[in-house]
């Protein structure tokens, strides 16, 4: 394996441990990974490990059929998932699925979450859309998945959870934290009146005004430890 490579096992065994901590996950639900710039390989956490138990060297590294080229452990169940994505989105570099729990009350309402905050309209762009429901694991979900996402940051998986996308791991983490705290936020919303939405033309300047300035400090600050779109 490369430097690089080695380097992202590392990373993306890191970001799982912090991903447990969060409270974003229960269980061994959930996975992440992590595509090695320039390489055509995604390293992937194994499935069904837990958390407390994982180390660096049972991280999985694929290309981007599936093929396995290096690791012990099966990879995540939600490979497809993940690879289907790097498949449609060159731009990304990192994608965390999670089971958070009111990400998945408006999973399970089938509702999408429309930009209600300026953080979410940041972070996704005009909002989390829900997936049509497919099993997990299965190629139908992570058909599903892709064309809802379409070229947003995130997406409810109906029944199941939430996907973040990012252009580093650090990124992708803050998005699915960013998701959990406005489902959380839309659904008291709702409770007291209504939640009123961002006007389209707001979301899309300040979608524009995080990708060209608001997020380049955070990515830059990330790059040493986390390699960027490109960069390595
Ligand atoms: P893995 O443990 O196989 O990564 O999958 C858990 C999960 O969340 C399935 O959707
Ligand atoms: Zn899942």
């Amino acid at each position: 394996m490369t430097v690089a490579t080695e380097k992202y096992k590392e990373q993306v065994f890191k970001m799982a441990q912090r991903m447990a901590t969060s409270g974003l996950v229960t269980g061994t639900w959930g996975n992440l990974s992590a595509r090695v710039p320039r390489e055509d390989l995604v390293v992937i956490t194994p499935s069904g490990v837990p958390y407390f138990l994982l180390q660096p060297r049972d991280m999985v590294v694929l290309d981007l059929e599936g093929r396995v080229v290096e690791g012990e452990k099966r990879p995540s169940t939600e490979s497809r998932l993940h690879l289907a994505i790097y498949r449609a989105r060159p731009d990304v570099f990192a994608v965390m699925h999670t089971h958070s729990v009111f990400a998945s009350a408006l999973a399970v309402a089938r509702r999408p979450i429309p930009p209600i905050l300026e953080d979410l309209a940041q972070v996704v762009g005009d909002g989390v859309p829900v997936a049509a429901y497919a099993r997990a694991g299965t190629e139908e979900l992570a058909r599903a998945a892709v064309e809802a996402l379409g070229n947003r940051g995130a997406v409810l998986l109906a029944n199941h959870g939430m996907v973040g996308v990012g252009r580093n791991l650090e990124e992708a983490f803050m998005v699915c934290q960013i998701v959990e705290k406005s489902a959380k936020v839309y659904l008291w919303a709702e409770l007291i009146g209504q939640a009123a939405v961002l006007p389209a033309e707001e979301v899309e300047a300040l979608r524009s005004c995080y990708l060209d300035e608001y997020s380049r400090e955070y990515i830059k600050a990330c790059a040493g430890a986390i390699p960027r779109p490109g960069g390595s």
